[in-house]
């Protein structure tokens, strides 16, 4: 009847769960997160299942977290009465890693401790963090819908196999179940684990990991027995947490902390979020919205497949992960979530993609980020070379993406430059918070108007500055600059903005058609990432100031070269009419033209592109990519 099977672990597991146990000791708190995060997934799960067929509760919809520890047998369960798995779904689920990316992941690790450590932070760790403090973990469950007799029970010591069992089971929903690790006080890093049996400290720990969570979690009461003098169980259940949805709370009640915890909630991310935005939009579509900007790049930032992005909500119903039609794939980094009032519960990935509350949706959230990252680059410039070196190549698509908001972008981009490095003065850590943004909508959104009143109203922006990282930040900003700072240095009489393209930064340095330019002592930006050409073709001016490649047609450096200069070119140029002709005889077909140029001054001769031809650097781009 138990049909009891043992089943090996997925090989990237096994790799996994080795490399955890080894490298995650110091965050081993973390499996609290996860088990709490996988419940309330769980339950949020059930609850939209039971949109199309309420039976599915079958009388129990009040749906909860329970946490439990048993001192003398060392263990710690988490309960959910959330939707359940059955057989097959127990299997898939916690015996593979279906992520996209994951063998790619799994390649990248070195075996080197810290650094593994954080990479395994960004893939998130989910479920398996458990084997860090548990010897023997067992998950007995049953689907939503199924009969008491479908129920199933999962066992691993984590050393790469599992059991799998049918059993009867009377509540609906999932425990797991952490035998604990024995300590191991006198080994090599000190392991001990029975701290986290200790009731008050783990209250503290679930409490932490899920004031932000929507709903109840319980632990067992206690109270100090006067002739025992001890904290002893009064077998009643309490609610440990707020149990309300964080992004609908008022800003003022929500700490950095609990910001910080949700961020970590949604994203499985190690680190806290770099800045934060947090808004309730009323007006012709009604919406909270709740967007993060994580610190760095998540391992499969250039994946298409990558799943990331905006969760759903609908009145408080959680509808979908990774909402992309939610944000612009040129802000694909930013996480969080969006919880509409007007959006029926039964929305598909269909309706969303016509809907009209959710274009204006992703009008609002676009503007938001856009607003956050001006607020960045003005008030905390450290913070923002961070963004730039995360997610820079990123945003740089947005110019050619979103044409509507194409000016607003182009003054966020940063560049390498020939010119004297911009040093940022690190602002002193405001421990007040910046003042949140006038509240009223002073992007001037005809179709959502931020209320005033409310808290949750304005630009938040989230802190989390690290003065040691900001250092090394700045010392790693020297050059970037933005195009209005390289406008506000332009020489007198200088029309354009000039750059040069090449394969990398060093090539750009040392390329001939910066001879001119350096003897004059113009500045030119020097662009070398994949995206910059592309970019370009859609970036021709910048506050009515043109972009000129410095490598492309006549160039016409108009009022910086004085008379003499001039005159004495077009002498050169007389001189050398013969030696032309005879170029360009030899060179017959394969060039257009041959011209003497005042563009060198040490060098011989140099490729230049047609006025309206394909940049060097784009044909050569085209060539690798095999066109
Ligand atoms: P993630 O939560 O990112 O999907 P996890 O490793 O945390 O990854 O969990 C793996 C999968 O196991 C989940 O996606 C879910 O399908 C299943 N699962 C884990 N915990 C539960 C639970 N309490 N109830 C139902 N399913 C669960
Ligand atoms: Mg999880």
């Amino acid at each position: 009847e138990a049909h009891k099977e043992t089943l090996g672990f997925q090989t990237e597991i096994k790799q996994l769960l080795d490399l955890m146990i080894h490298s995650l000791y110091s965050n081993r708190d973390i499996f609290l997160r996860e088990l709490i995060s996988n419940a309330s997934d769980a339950c949020d799960k059930l609850r939209f299942e039971a949109l199309d067929n309420d039976s599915l509760y079958a009388g129990d919809s009040d749906l909860g977290i329970w946490i439990e520890v048993d001192r003398k047998a060392r263990t710690i369960s988490v309960r959910d009465n959330g939707v359940g798995m059955n057989r097959d779904e127990a299997i898939r689920n916690l015996g593979t890693i279906a992520r996209s990316g994951t063998r790619e992941f799994f390649s990248q690790l070195t075996g080197d401790r810290a650094r593994d450590a954080s990479l395994i932070g960004q893939f998130g760790v989910g479920f398996y963090s458990s084997f860090i403090v548990a010897q023997r973990v067992t998950v007995e469950s049953r689907r939503a819908g199924d009969a008491e007799d479908q129920g199933i029970r999962w066992v691993s010591t984590g050393d790469g196999e599992f059991t799998i069992e049918t059993i009867t089971r009377k509540e609906r929903g999932t425990t797991v179940t952490l035998q604990l690790r024995d300590n191991d006080a006198d080994g090599e890093e000190g392991h001990e684990y029975d701290s986290l049996l200790d009731a008050y400290k783990l209250r503290q720990l679930v409490r932490n990991y899920s004031d932000h969570i929507a709903i109840p979690v319980r632990m067992k009461a206690e109270k100090w027995d006067a002739d025992k003098q001890e904290m002893l169980e009064t077998g009643e259940w309490e609610v440990v947490n707020q149990a309300k949805a964080l992004w609908l709370r008022p800003r003022n009640e929500v700490t950095e902390k609990e910001y910080d915890e949700f961020y970590r909630h949604i994203t499985h991310d190690f680190e806290g979020p770099l800045a934060y935005t947090h808004n309730r939009v009323e007006g012709r579509s009604e919406y909270t919205q709740l967007l993060y900007i994580p610190k760095h790049a998540p391992f499969d930032l250039w994946d298409r497949q990558q799943r990331h992005g905006i969760r759903l909500y609908v009145r408080r119903v959680f509808i979908m992960d990774d909402a992309e039609q939610l944000i612009p794939g040129y802000l694909r980094f930013v996480r969080g979530v969006v919880d509409s009032s007007d959006l029926p519960l039964n929305v598909s990935r269909e309706i969303l993609q016509e809907s009209r509350d959710i274009r204006l949706i992703r009008e609002g959230n676009v503007r938001r980020v856009l607003t956050l990252l001006e607020d960045l680059a003005e008030n905390r410039k450290a913070d923002y070379v961070r963004f730039w070196r995360a997610f820079g190549q990123v945003l740089k698509e947005g110019v050619g993406e979103d044409s509507k908001n194409r000016e607003k972008i182009a003054a966020l981009l940063r560049f390498r430059t020939t010119g004297e490095p911009i040093r940022i003065d690190v602002e002193a850590p405001d421990a007040s918070g910046a003042a949140p943004k006038a509240a009223v909508a002073e992007d001037g959104i005809e179709d959502a108007v931020i209320k005033g009143e409310e808290n949750t109203a304005g630009a938040a922006d989230g802190k989390g500055k690290d003065a040691k990282d900001a250092d090394e930040d700045v010392k790693n900003a020297d050059g970037l600059i933005s195009l209005a700072q390289y406008k506000a240095r332009m020489k007198d009489g200088q029309k354009a903005i000039y750059y040069i393209t090449s394969d990398s930064e060093a090539g750009a340095r040392q390329s001939p058609h910066l001879e001119i330019f350096r003897k004059k002592g113009i500045e030119v930006l020097l662009l070398s990432d994949r995206v910059d050409e592309w970019m370009l073709s859609h970036l021709h001016e910048f506050d009515g100031t043109p972009l000129e490649s410095v490598a492309r047609g006549q160039l016409d450096l108009g009022d910086l070269e004085d008379e003499a200069e001039r005159k004495a070119s077009e002498e050169v140029a007389a001189d050398y009419k013969d030696l032309v002709e005879r170029l360009k005889t030899t060179l017959g077909e394969r060039v257009k033209d041959v011209q003497v140029s005042h563009r060198l001054t040490d060098s011989a001769a140099c490729l230049v592109s047609g006025e309206h031809d394909m940049s060097a650097t784009l044909e050569r781009m085209l060539k690798q990519a095999g066109q």
